[in-house]
């Protein structure tokens, strides 16, 4: 269990995720105003004590998520804050998380004996589109902060992080959608394509909610609050690496005849054929030659959980494997996820190898017939 402490309540918006602030959307409910940031009766909550003289906030209530309706780092709460460092200090018995979408604040704003960061306060930037991503993460990244993690949410487009996670120093990534009656839909995509980044990196990976409206193989869902977080969960794309969480993912292999008419409409994928060499080479070989290579390759550079140098494992010519892997889009594990719907991060199984070199040999026989 987690625990939470608001030392202040009310924000100012900030940026686009800012636009349905829950705080904003739950103090209107209630006929209040949001905008008005005011010290709570909770502000020393860390130093309070029950009639036993005992903590209230004691270590087995996990993390103590800090200021989660306002943001720790805002201009006016400055006053406020050395009083909060003074007791996150004093309790270092505890785990503090403190999530901001201020964190280019962070340096004007740390307790003079902050050094190289406190290792029982994890700091959380968040960002909700690229543009935010690319502004924060390398603030982020140069402060003197002991843990670091990346928060999505309300995710509002695709992002590139892969330049930042490489770094090693984001140790975890969570996604998720809005919630709200004006919520901003969430494509499913957005969250594979970090989940994915965070896979290539070993980074752990959570995706929280849908969100209120989402979006999943073209098609628009409502889905309804009580719902968003256990729907994320079924799905099983969240991420922790070695653990073998991804085979818990529920997904349907694409029927042959379909997959091979929309490759047919890729351009990219359309453009790879067998050379005259490539030909030969099957021909002397032999189909079963070609196929005992094709498991070969796949079982080494495909089926680890998280394999070596993904997306740049496949060559573009040398074997008439290589070419039937860009051309079925079987190239890398971003691809066998995008195309064929084998989730990422999970070794793969002797069916879907299996399934793998089915698709490669059919396209090399097709090839085949085409001379
Ligand atoms: S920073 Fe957070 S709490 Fe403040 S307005 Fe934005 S979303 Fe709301
Ligand atoms: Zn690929």
């Amino acid at each position: 269990m987690n625990d939470i402490w608001n030392p202040w309540h009310g924000c100012r918006k900030l940026s686009p995720g800012c636009a349905n602030c829950y705080v904003y959307r739950r103090d209107e409910s209630i006929g209040k105003d949001a905008s008005v940031v005011t010290k709570t009766g909770d502000y020393d909550l860390p130093m309070k004590k029950d009639r036993h003289g005992q903590y209230k906030l004691t270590a087995d209530a996990g993390v103590i998520y800090t200021c989660m309706t306002s943001d720790f780092f805002l201009e006016e709460a400055d006053e406020w804050r050395q009083g909060c460092w003074d007791m996150i200090r004093e309790r270092s018995d505890l785990r503090f998380h403190i999530i901001t979408k201020r964190i280019d604040r962070f340096e004007q704003c740390t307790p003079p004996d902050w050094g190289g960061g406190w290792e029982h306060v994890t700091i959380c930037s968040t960002c909700e589109d690229q543009d935010r991503a690319d502004y924060r993460l390398p603030i982020f990244l140069k402060l003197p902060v002991k843990h670091r993690e990346v928060i999505c949410e309300p995710m509002l487009g695709e992002i590139d992080m892969e330049k930042y996670l490489a770094s090693g120093l984001i140790e975890h990534v969570t996604c998720g959608g809005e919630s709200g009656s004006s919520a901003r839909p969430c494509d499913f995509r957005w969250i594979q394509d970090v989940r994915r980044q965070c896979i290539r990196h070993a980074v752990p990976f959570y995706f929280k909610q849908t969100g209120a409206v989402f979006i999943k193989d073209g098609r628009t869902y409502r889905i309804e609050r009580k719902m968003q977080m256990p729907q994320a969960k079924k799905s099983g794309y969240s991420y922790t690496p070695g653990t073998g969480c991804a085979d818990s993912i529920v997904y349907r292999l694409p029927e042959r005849a379909e997959l091979f008419a929309e490759l047919k409409k890729s351009g990219f994928r359309s453009r790879f054929h067998l050379s005259v060499k490539d030909r030969e080479y099957v021909t002397e070989k032999g189909a079963e030659t070609i196929r005992s290579h094709a498991c070969d390759l796949v079982e080494k550079r495909l089926s680890a959980e998280n394999p070596d140098n993904d997306g740049k494992q496949t060559p573009m010519k040398g074997h008439p494997v290589f070419l039937a892997q860009h051309a079925t889009a079987c190239c890398c594990r971003s691809c066998l996820e995008k195309w064929h719907h084998i989730p990422a991060g999970k070794v793969l199984n002797s069916e879907e190898q299996e399934y793998i070199v089915g698709v490669l040999m059919d396209w090399i026989a097709e090839e085949m017939k085409n001379v």
